[in-house]
This record gives C-alpha cells, structure tokens and sequence, in this order.
C-alpha cells in the first residue's frame, strides 16, 4: 500500500510488504496443498446446523453479554475502561473464550484510509471504507449463523483516537497513533472473548497489474497451527468466492510472518510481524489472545480488481467467503479451546 499521502504511516501498516512479495515468483510461494477443491463450500453449507449445534452444547455460558444479532461498537464496553497498562498481560481481566464470539477487524478508518484506488471507470475508492463494508457484510453472515460479532469499528471512526495520534495536518496518524490503534484494537479482540480474529485488507503495489488474494498469519504464536488451519480455510474460500462471481482472482497463497520482509514496524524497528497477530513487546505491545488470521483481499492498485471489489455482489461473496471458513474452522473441535489456554 505505497501511496504517498500514507508514507509517513505505511512503515506501521498491515498492508506495506507486498513490494517484496510481488518479486518473488509465485510458483515458489504457492503451496498448491493448500488450497481447496470446488464442492466444499457445498459440503461447509451441510455442516452448517452440526456446527451450530455443537457450538451451542458446548458452550453455554457466551462472555459477551450482547445478544447475537446485536452489533456491539468497538470500544465498548472494553474501551469505556481503557485499555490495559502498557506490558500488562493481555488476559487480564479478560473474560474466556467462546466459540461463538467471533472478532472482525475492518482495517483502517477515519483520518487513516490505507490505500487507495482508482476504478476502471474512474471512481476513487479507499482501503478503509472496502474493508467496513465487507466486513459488516460478513457480520451481519454469522450472525445470522447465530455467531455473536465483535468489530474494532463499525463507521468511518477509529474508536479511542486522540488528538495525539493524529499526524500533522489531520490526515493520517503518527507512526506511535498507528500503534496505539492497532494496540485497541487487539485489546478489543483480547476483551471480546473471540476465539479467533480476521483483519480485513486490500492491498496495493507500484505496478497496477498486481493482483491476487493473500493471506497471512503469525507462526511464531503458540496458536500457529489453528491460525494456519484458519488462513488455508479463507484464502481457500475467498478465492472460490471470487471465481463465483467471475472475477479470475489470482491465488497468491497463504504466507507467515517470515515471509513478510517488512523493514519493521516505524516505531517497533525490529519488530517483524503484524501486530495484530503477533507476539508481545514487553512494555510496549499486548499481543492478540486467540488464533488470527490477515485477509488482502485485492489489490486496489489494479483498477479491474478494484472496479470487481466496489460491486456489492462481490463484496457479498467475499463476506459468504469468510462466514463458511469461520463455520468450517469453529466445527473442528479442539479449534478455538487453546486460545483459552495458551494466551
Ligand atoms: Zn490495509
């Protein structure tokens, strides 16, 4: 997402290592394990009413106390309390993990609009307004699933930004307003009670032909194997999703941490992960509690992938896309119970 107005933040930003990635050839990064076969979205859909049957025997006692269907802001109420000290443990104070409590992170939002592109018929669309409106989408799904949807925002807001955090002239945050946002948002996810987390991105490179889905999780968290079970289950769906609906997206495939070659964090320079999937800073950064997952779902840059993510059907696919890797993910037993005990 190399766009000048961003500089000054895009060092902090999920969306920046795509310049390294582009130049690797993806016949060495694809993994053709990993991805699926048509027909199991078919086979997720018949699932659909074990899974919810044995997610509500198992669980009786949902953290959340909002009713499913009842959209609960981001920040509230675990941002009324603010957040934890910097370097408390995450879990503190933090209430058990449920199954049905599911964290959507909509990358983004207002004065920090991370990319931008333009349509093929000339339309200006911003990262920030994509990734809410898929992801509203997508919660709206699970709800109806009887998920309960915890987001990091649910308008055009960040919630609990400051003063402080915004860069010079109003647009765009400092690089620490870049991390303290995506510190609350990782308390919110931590304070949900979320058995995993899915950020939502579009990403953006120099040359405008750049397309494809990726997605990326943390393997250096104890939870790595259920973020990659995770990871496999979205890059796999959302690529189906968006062949559906004929738009011929690339699969770019499913990357780590390690794979990011990010020059680091602008004001964590060493650090060489996303922060919203990975491990803790002592003082400085609270890590997520619970298996997660990045989604880049086009790339805006590319003004037909662009033109394809504006057009509400496919933003419809892309959030069915994530609601059956979700269900999918939540019917293996054994899936979300170690993010209750290897936080
Ligand atoms: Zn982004």
């Amino acid at each position: 997402m190399a766009i000048l107005p961003h500089a000054g933040t895009l060092k902090a930003l999920p969306c920046r290592r795509l310049t390294e990635t582009e130049r690797t050839p993806m016949h060495l990064r694809h993994d053709s394990r990993e991805h699926g076969t048509r027909g199991r979205r078919r086979r997720a859909l018949v699932l659909l009413p074990l899974i919810l049957a044995l997610l509500v025997s198992t669980c009786r006692a949902a953290p959340d106390a909002s009713p499913a269907g009842e959209e609960r802001a981001a920040g509230a109420p675990a941002a009324a309390t603010g957040p934890p000290a910097p370097g408390s443990p995450s879990r503190s104070g933090a209430p058990a993990v449920s199954p049905l409590v599911v964290f959507l992170d909509p990358g983004h939002g207002g004065p920090e609009f991370g990319t931008a592109g333009v349509t093929l018929d000339g339309t200006l669309l911003l990262e920030k307004d994509v990734t809410l409106a898929i992801a509203l989408r997508t919660a709206a799904r699970l709800r109806a699933a009887g998920i309960t949807v915890v987001l990091s925002r649910t308008s055009d807001e960040l919630p609990g930004l400051t003063a402080a955090d915004r860069a010079p002239g109003g647009q765009g945050l400092t690089p620490e307003g870049v991390l303290r946002d995506l510190q609350r948002r990782v308390d919110r996810a931590n304070a949900s009670g979320a058995s995993l987390l899915l950020s939502i991105h579009l990403n953006s490179f120099v040359d405008p032909s750049a397309g494809g889905t990726e997605t990326y999780y943390d393997a250096s968290r104890p939870f790595a194997a259920s973020s990659r079970r995770l990871a496999r289950l979205v890059q796999r769906e959302v690529v189906e999703a968006l062949h559906a609906v004929d738009y011929p997206a690339q699969d770019r495939g499913v990357f780590t941490e390690a794979e990011l070659h990010t020059p680091g964090l602008g004001v964590l320079p060493a650090y060489r992960h996303l922060v919203l999937l990975g491990p803790e800073v002592p003082g400085r950064l609270r890590p997520s509690g619970m298996p997660g997952v990045l989604n880049e779902v086009l790339f805006l840059s590319n003004p037909a992938e662009a033109s394809a993510v504006q057009r509400p059907e496919v933003q419809d696919a892309i959030a069915g896309a994530y609601t059956r890797a979700i269900l999918e993910y939540l019917a293996q037993p054994g899936s979300w119970t170690e993010s209750r005990t290897q936080r």
